[in-house]
């Protein structure tokens, strides 16, 4: 009786077999269930053979075989291998990741037809004319009209509920929309590209079709999704697939509407965590059938199998967010680039402030290089000035300086930004009496005040409290918030410019994706005047009335003990800056700071990437940091700190007797933060010069540790090119 190779999301190293009466080799690649211990679980068929590794008499039968999808190709296999093998993490488990779990649950998947696009019907040009009634349908019908068609069924879901959507077709408001309908209603003709998109197109189409990895290195608002557009088009004309990464879900509908309207004719599917299982089991398939034309998705598409690959696209290449951290813990830019060798297609990385591996790359010809220097539509970069706060006296925070600037913005009509990237009214709550602070009884980080809604939040185990009237250490009445976060200069704002509308946009603020969406429509229709965010606005959007970006508390990362921390400052300055002046206004640019001389800020004001990376990278090659060297980092975690320093001491000694030449062991140390959600952690630094010795190393080394012994309620996991060190 034939048998099958099963890999399941154990954590173990190894696959299983079972008995299958009718397997066959056709089913290498599709998605089984088959008992396991009391239970039942869900794996992918990997080989079918003859004979197994164990008594055929001990093996039990599969339950179920889904073969109502087409298999999962041998090269997608390929893929999921390698990404086992190169992050040491169970076959299993690269699977389970990789697969929407309704898909790896053989549940069923309807048709391709099942999220159609739609247009503007006559009765639906007749309603937004004719002075209704308001209703629900008609709210719909208005908003949708803000946009231009097409609008996909599950997207003008999202908007809505679910019902109104049934409504609107019934009444024939919205109509199914062929194709041909669609190019002739798509918004006009793409732009003429600029001398250095062009350049930049026609450099990576002489290419040629075959690997290659290119940095396309564009200044923020240089248009570079405009190459990117330009690329696809021309990978979907010779028939090929697209796969584009953005960062996060926050970014997709933007690009998702930009790419439907200018590809009317092609089948774009989005795939990212925010989707519902149906909707992730049927974009999957649809890439998997080779329907798609275009996929696009946060990191986990950088697995949708894709038979006609012809370009990957990674935006925002040096975006933190492509490095999942936790679980299997890949980099999907790096998986994005050995996957288009392994499909022998170009891969494009594209970012303003491209991470420093990147850009050695770039420098040391293993990528290529394309540069946009001048920004598509405004005429100049921002204006990038740092504010001395050193002598001054700040009101909340805030400089007279930035203050006068504020003032002039709203005096003209423009929108201005204050940058924070903190959330919450202040980072913690004390007692000037007796020095009691809020602390998270579960983690070692304080708790966050939310005035907004009067908790005390941690923000890294998301536990809550009421905040207290007195300190509960020593009955003081007059405890005070510590420090600012975003809500707390959004009330001093709204305090010194009673006459502006002040928004605040964060992770309290945009909770939902509906939530997010609309705070971006209320931005972008000039609704607000002086917006109070994080990082969040540091992220790709593009709003032609803001003009000035005031940057306050970006000190604190100067001298943090991460040797990754400039890195990331420098990008998030930059990249939020970038948000000033993009269309015909000029930008300013005011960064309070205590340092006005720091050679960061000075880079940062001539907005010199080039320079910045080259004096990052001279530091990190004198202090043997990546990229000229590579890690591994074997954490673990316990209720108790001494059996998590013990299981790395002991990993330690492991590795130390079959260390082979030139690999580094460091002492195992408690993490920076040691406590979190009631658990206590450590970490193990492995280092090598070259990649090699750390990963022949590695392989079996981490097969040894799968095989000890360990304390109860001992985790470990390795993290192979940990972002944190
Ligand atoms: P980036 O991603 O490089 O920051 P975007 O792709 O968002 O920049 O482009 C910035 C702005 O310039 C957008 O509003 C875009 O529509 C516009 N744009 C890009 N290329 C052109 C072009 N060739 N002609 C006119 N406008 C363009
Ligand atoms: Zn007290
Ligand atoms: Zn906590």
């Amino acid at each position: 009786m034939p048998i099958v190779r099963v890999a399941l999301p154990v954590p173990l190293p190894q696959v299983f077999d079972y008995l299958a009466s009718d397997a066959s080799a056709e089913d290498v690649g599709r998605c089984v269930k088959v008992p396991f211990g009391r239970g039942e679980r869900n794996g992918l068929i990997v080989a079918v053979a003859s004979e197994a590794d164990v008594e055929v008499a001990r093996l039990k039968p599969v339950h179920h075989i889904q073969r109502d999808v087409p298999p999962l190709p041998g090269d997608w296999l390929a893929l999921v291998s390698f990404v086992s093998r190169y992050y040491h993490a169970p076959l299993g488990e690269v699977v389970a990741l990789a697969l929407p779990p309704g898909l790896r649950r053989a549940d069923g998947v309807s048709g391709d037809d099942a999220d159609p696009l739609l247009a503007l019907g006559a009765a639906g040009s007749e309603a937004l004319r004719a002075a209704r009634r308001p209703s629900k349908a008609l709210a719909l019908l208005q908003a949708l009209a803000q946009d231009t068609p097409p609008w996909r069924r599950s997207a003008v879901r999202e908007r809505e509920g679910g019902e109104a959507v049934g409504d609107l077709l019934r009444r024939g408001w919205l109509v199914e929309a062929a194709i041909g309908d669609l190019r002739r209603d798509a918004t006009g003709p793409q732009p003429e590209l600029t001398a250095e998109q062009g350049e930049a197109v026609n450099a990576i189409l002489d290419a040629g079709p075959g690997f290659r990895a290119w940095l396309l290195h564009g200044v923020t608002g240089s248009g570079k999704t405009e190459v990117y557009l330009r690329l696809a088009a021309n990978a979907l004309a010779q028939g090929k697939q697209v796969l584009m990464l953005v960062p996060e879900i926050a970014l997709t509908p933007q690009l998702e509407r930009r790419v439907a309207q200018r590809f009317a004719a092609a089948n774009v599917v989005s795939l990212h965590s925010g989707l519902a299982d149906g909707a992730r089991s049927r974009g999957f398939v649809q890439a998997l059938s080779g329907h798609a034309d275009i996929v696009l998705g946060t990191r986990l598409a950088v697995f949708a199998p894709l038979p006609r690959l012809g370009l990957i696209l990674v935006d925002e290449e040096h975006d933190a967010s492509y490095k999942q951290q936790e679980g299997v813990r890949y980099s999907a830019r790096d998986v994005a680039v050995w996957r288009a060798r392994q499909g022998d297609v170009p891969v494009v990385l594209g970012s303003a402030t491209p991470s420093l591996e990147t850009w050695y790359h770039a420098r040391n010809d293993r990528y290529a290089l394309q540069v946009l220097n001048q920004r598509a539509v405004a005429a100049t970069m921002p204006a990038v000035r740092c504010i001395d706060v050193r002598r001054l006296k700040l009101d909340e925070g805030l400089s007279p300086g930035l203050k006068a600037a504020i003032e002039q913005r709203l005096a003209r009509g423009e929108q201005s930004l204050v940058f924070l990237n903190r959330r919450g009214y202040a980072p913690v709550l004390s007692c000037p009496s007796c020095g009691w602070v809020s602390r998270c009884p579960h983690c070692s980080a304080n708790l966050v005040v939310h005035l907004v809604d009067r908790r005390l939040r941690c923000h890294h185990c998301g536990c809550d409290g009421g905040i207290p009237h007195a300190c509960p250490s020593c009955g003081n009445q007059d405890i005070q918030p510590f420090g600012r976060g975003t809500q707390r200069i959004e009330a001093r704002l709204a305090e010194l410019f009673p006459q502006a509308r002040v928004l605040r946009v964060d992770r309290d603020a945009a909770r939902t994706r509906k939530q997010w969406e609309s705070l971006l429509a209320t931005i972008a229709d000039g609704g607000a005047d002086i917006l109070v965010g994080t990082q969040m606005m540091a992220k790709g959007h593009d709003f032609p009335k803001l003009t000035l970006v005031g940057v306050i508390g970006a000190d604190a990362s100067l001298h943090a003990a991460d040797f990754r921390a400039p890195e990331r400052l420098f990008q998030q300055l930059m990249q939020v800056g970038g948000r000033a002046g993009r269309g015909t206004l000029p930008g300013e640019v005011l960064i309070q700071t205590e340092y006005p001389a720091h050679p960061l800020y000075l880079h940062l004001a001539r907005h010199d990437f080039d320079a910045f990376a080259r004096m990052e990278l001279a530091e990190r090659r004198s202090a043997g940091f990546p990229p000229f060297t590579y890690q591994a980092m074997l954490r673990a975690d316990a209720p108790a700190l001494d059996d998590a320093v013990e299981f790395l001491r002991h990993a330690r000694r492991l590795a130390e007797e079959r260390a082979p030449e030139g690999l580094r062991i460091y002492d195992p140390v408690p993490m920076r933060m040691t406590r979190l959600a009631r658990r206590e952690r450590a970490q193990l630094l492995l280092e090598a010069d070259q990649r090699g010795v750390l990963q022949g190393f590695l392989a079996d080394w981490v097969a040894l540790l799968y095989r000890q012994r360990t304390a109860r309620e001992l985790r470990w996991q390795l993290d192979v090119d940990p972002l944190e060190v």
